[in-house]
């Protein structure tokens, strides 16, 4: 066995899904492995969403990171990475780490596009916390007579969810009016299956406003100014625009400019240095178009590692196969669609799957090694079958839903 000094270095930058299904492939006898992440916990973000109804809790989206790094280990820096030279990567303490190889694993950021107000006046949805104060300003409201005018900004995948979530619990409150924003023509723009009418034909009996094919100018205390010169009143403006990459990775030169994905080799070897390996959502394999999702941000990041593996021991690396998997795409209570290549499938006891992947997600991350761990996994089950799984596979409940399966090509 070789000392923590004799072993060759890794750092993982970013504990994310991606950086950690990383770490959990590197065996911590033959490597000496640091992961840096400024945030104490690890957040399950396809479910974040549904924090803003309260259907979900933070705490069971969230996990101990430096629990779980540790218990494979390998040591957690909790401090965020500043730049990265060819063998040190340099922190916001003023301290550097050495590696022999370094993965990156930083993941993505708000994007409100320069758009003048979004980041003062809109409120992001990238974080447990950041949904958590999107409950409670729509908690607060809900508690006044006063309307409040609800605005979800992006009709993409986070946002449709965001919006789903907010319908659920405050379509029938009768102070609530709601808008939401595409620039493209159509909500769900880039996914199968023609959807947009389908969720309008959800919320045709509420008070809501489409703005499709309308962009943002400007945000402000009021609301919203649209570029057609049209305006919205919004005293609860939700960003979902859009993500961008990191800062680090340009700082680091492993991008050219600020608005760049790092691209990568079929192995996940950035183009800028063969010691650098990048995965999850910063990383652009050039080979496919992969899109921003926890399930390839996994696979990348247990095929890194294997590759990381063969690097330092002079192997051949082997080349990423992504898998195509459908994606589960919610609407609050209203509907569920799954999404495959081609066609997509809408019913509301496909919930259930979103449901089984966030129970598996987080069963992943965290594999129960002591008696307390399987009790709190125990209890995330629990929890998931009254909420989710026992109502839906209630044969009244099969019986009301069924019906309303469709498929949409
Ligand atoms: C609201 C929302 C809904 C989503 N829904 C789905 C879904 O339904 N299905 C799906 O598959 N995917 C979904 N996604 C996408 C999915 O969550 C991401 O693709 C996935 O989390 C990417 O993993 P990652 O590890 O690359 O990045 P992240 O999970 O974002 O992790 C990046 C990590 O890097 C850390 N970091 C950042 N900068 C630094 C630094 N300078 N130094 C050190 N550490 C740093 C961060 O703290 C973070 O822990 C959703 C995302 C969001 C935001």
């Amino acid at each position: 066995m070789f000392g923590r000094q004799n072993k060759q270095k890794i750092v993982i930058v970013g504990g994310g899904v991606a950086g950690l299904n990383a770490a959990q492939q590197l065996k911590s006898g033959k490597f000496d492995v640091t992961l840096i992440d400024p945030s104490p916990h690890i957040e399950w973000l396809p479910n974040i969403h549904e924090i803003i109804s309260g259907a979900k809790k933070g705490d069971e989206l969230r996990l101990n990171r430096n629990l779980l790094v540790r218990r494979l280990g390998h040591r957690f820096l909790l401090n965020r990475a500043i730049e990265m030279t060819s063998s040190f990567v340099h922190l916001d303490d003023g301290s550097r780490v050495p590696f022999d190889v370094c993965i990156v694993a930083t993941g993505s950021v708000n994007n409100t596009f320069g758009i003048e107000g979004a980041d003062q006046f809109a409120l992001p949805m990238k974080s447990v916390e950041q949904c958590q104060v999107i409950a409670r300003r729509l908690h607060r409201a809900s508690l006044s007579h006063r309307t409040t005018r609800v605005t979800v900004v992006g009709g993409g995948i986070e946002g449709v969810e965001a919006f789903g979530e907010v319908m659920r619990t405050y379509r029938h409150r009768p102070q609530f009016e709601f808008n939401i924003v595409e620039s493209a023509d159509a909500l769900l723009p880039n996914c199968p299956g023609h959807l947009d009418s389908k969720i309008r034909s959800h919320t045709s009996g509420f008070r809501v406003q489409y703005h499709v094919g309308e962009s943002v100018e400007s945000v402000d205390p009021e609301g919203i100014c649209l570029m057609n010169g049209g305006a919205i009143e919004s005293d609860i403006t939700i960003w979902s625009g859009g993500a961008s990459p990191n800062g680090f990775l340009q700082r680091s030169y492993l991008t050219d400019t600020p608005d760049q994905w790092a691209d990568v080799n079929d192995y996940f070897q950035s183009q800028a240095r063969e010691n650098v390996f990048i995965i999850g959502d910063a990383a652009n394999p050039g080979g496919h178009s992969l899109s921003k999702q926890a399930y390839h941000a996994i696979d990348m990041g247990k095929a890194a590692a294997h590759n990381v593996e063969r690097f330092l021991s002079g192997k051949r690396l082997r080349e990423f196969k992504p898998s195509e998997k459908p994606q589960v795409v919610t609407f609050g209570d209203l509907d569920t669609f799954m999404l495959f290549k081609d066609f997509a499938v809408s019913s509301s006891v496909l919930g259930v799957a979103k449901e089984a992947i966030y129970t598996l997600g987080v069963l992943q991350l965290a594999p129960p090694k002591s008696g307390k761990d399987l009790m709190n996994a125990l209890d995330r089950l629990q929890r998931s079958a009254r909420k989710v799984y026992l109502p839906a596979f209630n044969p009244l409940s099969l019986l009301s839903k069924l019906p309303k399966s469709q498929f949409l090509s």
